[in-house]
């Protein structure tokens, strides 16, 4: 009864029952747009490097030059002997780059959020968050034990209403991301920030698809909007546009510090490795230059093709373009229908959507060239 083989037998079937079985695929090799799976090769729109800088020559010498220097691996939690020049390099790196006091780095974005949110918030704090944060903000609010209020997905009214209803003398902290991540779309940042204003509360902002791709100096939407000086804690991840892994916080020098002598995932986690973390740099030199310039306006009109080719209402520049389909029988058919075209577009399914809202997530890339756009267009037209 209680073989652990059989509980999870049963979860499993219960899972499949759902249409909601999830399974690993190897790539055999990968290129950034094109890849081998099973000695098939597919065009991906599955990915989060949206500038292709995974594969820059740039940025895979500095991971292996700093792999020469310094080693495979940090050997320890940054506080004890794991900080390495590196670290400290990539930090003023990204503080320079979001224009912030300080930053700090972690091993990846979902640790990030963990760390702020946990060792930021107790009990007696209140936090506003919108229906659609990601896990990692979900699972980092959870564990602060504060009070968490759900505002309705970018509903700024209801917003109000929850931040009018609560106690002046409490901390209150507004949590959203820029370019939320399953539907690309963009929060409302002038009017949270009005909202933090009226109501004395504070904002921590996920950047986590928008680093990297927005704004004139590419470091974010608030940045963007010319709202980056309101923002109290600005998160992203080093996984996505960076296209290298970890993920790290911009804000004031006091509140870098405090996170190095609080956040638990900061200190009882071996530093993220001399590779990742000189690549990350690197990405954010490209970013930075001229180049990065010319990817992302590569990136846009990648993204204005396939909107266009596909009769998407207005003019938008999210890299993330979902195709709702509701049924997860039908959002796997249509997948595997793609697949069998050599197109990789992931059905994303329950839980990081809710059930019956199935969607196909298509992300692009300043790789693709114009025929593979045209050629997925093609497909969705033919299939859907
Ligand atoms: C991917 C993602 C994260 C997590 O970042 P990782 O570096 O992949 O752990 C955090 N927030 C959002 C909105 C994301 O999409």
């Amino acid at each position: 009864m209680n073989d652990l083989k059989t509980r999870a037998r049963q979860s499993l079937n219960a899972i499949h029952a759902a249409q909601l079985y999830r399974h690993l695929r190897t790539l055999q090799s990968s290129n950034g747009v094109r890849l081998q799976i099973a000695d098939r090769a597919y065009i991906q729109f599955a990915s989060n490097d949206y500038l292709g800088l995974s594969h820059h020559p740039k940025v895979k010498a500095a991971a292996i030059e700093a792999t020469r220097r310094f080693g495979a691996g940090s050997s320890a939690s940054r506080l004890v002997s794991g900080t390495l020049l590196p670290h400290e390099k990539l930090e003023s790196r990204l503080a320079h780059f979001k224009g912030s006091e300080a930053a700090l780095a972690f091993s990846s974005g979902y640790q990030t959020a963990m760390g702020v949110l946990t060792s930021l918030l107790s009990e007696r704090d209140v936090v506003f968050s919108d229906r659609l944060n990601h896990a990692c903000l979900i699972d980092g609010m959870r564990l602060s034990r504060a009070n968490i209020k759900i505002f309705e997905h970018n509903d700024m009214g209801h917003l109000e209403k929850l931040l009018r209803e609560t106690s002046r003398t409490s901390i209150r902290l507004i949590v959203t991301e820029s370019v939320f991540s399953m539907d690309g779309d963009f929060a409302p940042l002038q009017k949270i920030v009005e909202l933090k204003q009226r109501y004395d509360a504070w904002i921590m902002l996920d950047e986590a698809h928008a680093t990297g791709l927005f704004g004139e100096r590419r470091n974010g939407r608030a940045a963007e909007a010319g709202l980056d000086d309101q923002i109290d804690i600005a998160m992203g991840t080093l996984g996505k546009a960076l296209g290298a892994a970890g993920g790290f916080v911009c804000g004031s020098f006091e509140l870098c510090q405090f996170l190095i002598n609080r956040a638990r995932t900061f200190i009882f986690s071996t530093a993220p490795p001399p590779a990742v973390v000189a690549a990350a740099s690197e990405a954010i030199t490209i970013i930075a230059s001229p180049e990065g310039k010319r990817l992302t306006e590569c990136l846009r009109l990648r993204i204005a093709q396939l909107r266009s080719r596909l009769n998407l209402p207005g003019p938008d520049s999210s890299p993330i373009i979902p195709f709702h389909i509701g049924s997860e029988k039908r959002a796997i058919e249509i997948a595997a229908q793609l697949a069998q075209r050599h197109l990789l577009v992931p059905a994303i399914r329950y839980p990081s959507v809710p059930k019956n809202h199935a969607q196909l997530r298509i992300t692009l890339s300043a790789q693709h060239r114009p025929e593979q756009i045209d050629c997925l267009a093609k497909a969705l037209e033919e299939i859907v």
